[in-house]
């Protein structure tokens, strides 16, 4: 039986590819100061939470991309959400962004956050933000790869 684990060389391969995606020296974003990114997962199967944490990893370099992850609400400019939004997150979800320092956004990363996805009729879950309330940018994709999402922010940041 032929083993098909990921092998050293795949995994390199996997790290050379998403570090295509991280900037130059000279091509990264300067700003005033870095975007603050606090991530909620909402009740999925957290495939795009998974992309969120590869994008927040090393290969990318969030930080020359103008980017960072925060680990609390209070440090937070963004607000990315993850999952159908399930009826047991909808308090985490309050809580969360009313801890947010004013300026906050919502960005709806994938699928599920956005309209519910494939879990989007089950009886536990709202459906997503979209119907619900005022989301900055959604980042449709059933996950959206790390590099769609790093798009989708950086679309964001430069309107
Ligand atoms: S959009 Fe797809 S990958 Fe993302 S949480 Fe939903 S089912 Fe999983």
């Amino acid at each position: 039986m032929s083993d098909h684990r990921p092998g050293p060389v795949t995994l390199l391969q996997a790290f050379l590819d998403a570090s295509r995606w991280r900037p130059s020296a000279e091509h990264s974003v300067r700003r005033d100061r870095l975007i603050g990114l606090y991530v909620l997962e909402t009740g999925g199967c957290e495939g795009c939470f998974m992309e969120v944490e590869a994008l927040c990893g090393s290969a990318f370099a969030l930080e020359r991309s103008g980017f960072r992850r925060v680990m609390d609400p209070v440090d937070a400019d963004w607000l990315l959400v993850t999952g159908a939004l399930t009826r047991n997150c909808v308090d985490m979800l309050n809580r969360v962004w009313r801890e947010m320092p004013p300026g906050r956004s919502l960005v709806a990363v994938g699928g599920c956050a956005v309209d519910g996805g494939p879990f989007a009729t089950n009886y536990a879950v709202l459906g997503g933000l979209r119907a619900l309330t005022a989301v900055r940018r959604m980042i449709p994709g059933c996950p959206p790869s790390p590099q769609d999402i790093l798009l989708g922010l950086q679309e964001l940041a430069e309107r």
